[in-house]
């Protein structure tokens, strides 16, 4: 996919000449997304904890497309990194288009709240909320005074379903889809548009370690016969996909969508506790 880019024309480029920074770009869905965003003409930084495969991954975007990535150190759970990250954006490329805040864990496997455990309630909700908004006011900061911009956070289908993650995972995807709506009313006037995507089971390292399978095939097969779409198997394109509508133009008019990326899973299971 990556090598086939070069040949994609400027009219094809969907994002061309926008400027994004991608928390959680090292590895998954934000791996995905840089490539594709790349794919289309934007300029990419990459923030993750996880600097060599960060490095790497910008090595591998960089063959096919020159000088159009770089990683830079970012833990979203610190204020100063992420807006180190926006700043590093700006000083490279003089803007920042969009924000994908897409960096996130899934804690300890699900427990009852009879034995919630503090340490892991914090720490779930440290990355997955606290780094939204850190993303979020970063992202404002610059892109306020442009007037524009398009900020995207990464939820999950367990935004709209239950009983499918850990309480603090879940409680976490939800308090991300409220800061969206929340902050589409806030950003609104200044042309910022606001928006998440939620995917169900994608069989990337986190959902491998979290449920403790590293066999790709027995794991797919295993998400696809859960979901709704027999047979199908969503991959990490899949969302980077979604998500890079939501930053291009041709959503322009959208904001505070949750755009769920599940086969028809919540809608049809929105479970029971
Ligand atoms: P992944 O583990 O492949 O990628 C997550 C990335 O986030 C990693 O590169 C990791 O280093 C980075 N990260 C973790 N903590 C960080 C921190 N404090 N600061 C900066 N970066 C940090 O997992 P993924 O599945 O691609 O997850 C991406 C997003 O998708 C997450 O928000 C996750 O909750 C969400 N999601 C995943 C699935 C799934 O089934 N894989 C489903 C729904 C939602």
């Amino acid at each position: 996919m990556m090598e086939g880019s070069s040949s994609l024309s400027p009219t094809t480029q969907r994002l061309a000449g926008k400027v994004a920074v991608i928390t959680g770009g090292a590895s998954g869905i934000g791996a995905a997304t840089a490539r594709l965003f790349v794919q289309h003409g934007a300029k990419v930084v990459i923030a993750d904890i996880q600097d060599a495969l960060g490095l790497s991954l910008c090595d591998s975007i960089r063959s096919f497309a020159s000088d159009s990535v770089n990683f830079v150190h970012c833990d979203v759970t610190s204020d100063s990194d992420v807006g180190a990250a926006v700043d590093a954006a700006v000083a490279k490329h003089g803007r920042l288009d969009i924000m994908f805040s897409n960096a996130g864990i899934p804690g300890s496997p699900a427990i009852s709240i009879l034995d919630l455990n503090r340490a892991d309630l914090e720490n779930v909700f440290n990355v997955n909320v606290f780094g939204a908004f850190n993303c979020a006011k970063h992202a404002a900061r610059v892109m306020i005074p442009a007037r524009k911009g398009a900020i995207i956070f990464t939820s999950s289908v367990v935004s709209v379903t239950a009983g499918m993650g850990p309480h603090p995972y879940t409680a976490s995807k939800h308090a991300v889809v409220g800061l969206a709506k929340n902050l589409c009313v806030e950003l609104g006037e200044f042309g910022i548009r606001v928006n998440c995507v939620s995917p169900y089971g994608v069989l990337t390292p986190m959902l491998a370690k979290h449920i403790g399978l590293y066999d790709k095939e027995v794991g797919e097969r295993l998400i696809s016969e859960s979901g709704n779409l027999k047979g199908a198997v969503l991959e990490e394109e899949d969302v980077a996909a979604a998500a890079m509508w939501l930053a291009s133009e041709e959503s322009k008019y959208v904001s505070g969508l949750n755009l769920v990326v599940d086969g028809g899973y919540g809608t049809t299971n929105p479970g029971f506790v």
